[in-house]
């Protein structure tokens, strides 16, 4: 029997995101969700899409990854896509941060495990969990090939001049800082995706990917290849975001601790957890924004506008880093849904090509489509992410047979 099959997990510090996929014709025969690890009321969502089956729920206490990922192997046995199927050709991880030295999506071993544990300072809440998930996974399969998917690896084709601050060379090395991007899974597969569309070779096409989710990254792509991302050290920089501020002045974080009194650790809740949107008016949710705006809310309509603004800024930006654009292409939860983030991110940009057609910008669907008026110089394009897919298709290039 050929194996073909290909199980993702994504692990976070509280939850493990999964997709069983076969990858003959890359179709999801399971999906599923744990959440709240380690508390009361942990919750397994699994929905056995092969079978077309209900979506089962279990509640009570998951005390950790390992018992989480047990219990997922129970539920996948139940439909008969048990982890110990000779099917199951390889588990691929998302992993956050692969630093610099992970280009690609690599076999895990030891060495493998022990550069993303080095890389636990630059990423403390993501790489821990990531690690966590993969030690419990070769717990239950120790004889299955386990890949690697980093998050980082697209934006190491940036040039030095894109990925480095302008610090002190030598502290910058000593500390590792520098910018790694992120979301870059995505941001490979949209850009991909976004030249298909067009009909075009990834290699023949300059986008600037927008993926707006509650995290939020630019980047700019010139033949396929990265060459900016928005995130720079951490997941903080860039675009305002659901809850974290993006870009500001260094300066604050002093003044905050001088003036402020407020502790590191303060200062990094703040930043990353009560900044973007839930900081400037109390939500993070597009659609919430959006209906509060409908309502008159000026605090709303404030964040909306901080939002477009700093987005429209990183177009312009990324344009120019390009020198020629052929697409701008959304993607996430916030680009892939809400119309009027597009349309005003494009507005008052005609001069550069760039528009927005009302009637095409509200049609909904899950198929990568272009919003832009027929004739546009550039194409601007809704094209749908599916980080999932990209981890399986890349486990799969990697360990498949
Ligand atoms: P993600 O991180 O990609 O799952 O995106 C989640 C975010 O997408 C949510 O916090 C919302 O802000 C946004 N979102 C999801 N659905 C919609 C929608 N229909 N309209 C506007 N925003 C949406």
């Amino acid at each position: 029997m050929s194996s073909t099959r290909v199980l993702v997990l994504n692990s976070g510090s509280s939850s493990v995101k999964y997709q069983l996929l076969d990858m003959r014709d890359s179709s999801r025969l399971a999906v599923g969700l744990v959440e709240r690890i380690g508390e009361e009321t942990s919750r397994l969502k699994h929905t056995p899409l092969a079978s077309g089956g209900e979506s089962r729920e279990r509640t009570g206490p998951i005390a950790d990854h390992e018992a989480a990922l047990k219990a997922v192997a129970e539920e996948l046995a139940n439909d008969g896509l048990g982890l110990d199927s000779p099917e199951l050709a390889a588990i691929g991880h998302r992993v956050v941060h692969g630093g610099k030295l992970f280009t690609a999506p690599t076999v895990i071993d030891s060495a493998v495990l022990a550069e993303i544990e080095r890389l636990i300072p630059v990423a403390p809440l993501h790489n821990p969990a990531n690690l966590t998930g993969i030690r419990t996974a070769q717990a239950l399969r120790p004889d299955l090939p386990q890949v690697a998917v980093f998050d980082t690896a697209f934006h190491t084709t940036m040039p030095e001049s894109a990925a480095r601050y302008a610090i002190d060379v030598k502290t910058a090395d000593e500390h590792r800082i520098r910018r790694y991007g992120f979301h870059g899974t995505s941001h490979a597969y949209v850009s991909r995706a976004t030249a298909k569309l067009l009909g075009k070779a990834p290699e023949d096409v300059n986008v600037i990917v927008l993926h707006l989710g509650n995290g939020a990254s630019a980047s700019a792509v010139r033949g396929g290849k990265c060459v900016d991302t928005s995130m720079g050290l951490t997941p903080l920089e860039g675009l305002v975001m659901g809850t974290r501020s993006g870009d500001m002045d260094p300066a604050v974080i002093f003044h905050l601790m001088r003036v402020g009194k407020m502790s590191t650790d303060e200062i990094d809740t703040l930043l990353n957890k009560k900044s973007g949107l839930i900081g400037l008016c109390g939500d993070n949710d597009m659609r919430e924004i959006r209906r509060r705006i409908d309502e008159g809310d000026e605090e709303a309509q404030l964040a909306f506008d901080i939002y477009i603004h700093r987005l429209k800024k990183y177009i312009g930006a990324y344009y120019a880093v390009l020198g020629r654009v052929d697409a701008v292409a959304f993607t996430a939860g916030v680009g892939e849904n809400a119309g009027p983030v597009r349309e005003a991110a494009v507005a008052g940009l005609e001069e550069l090509g760039l528009a927005v057609d009302g009637a095409l910008n509200a049609v909904r669907g899950e198929e990568p489509r272009l919003i832009s008026p027929a004739h546009a110089r550039v194409a601007v394009a809704v094209v749908p992410t599916d980080e999932e897919l990209e981890i399986a298709t890349q486990t799969y290039a990697l360990v498949g047979q």
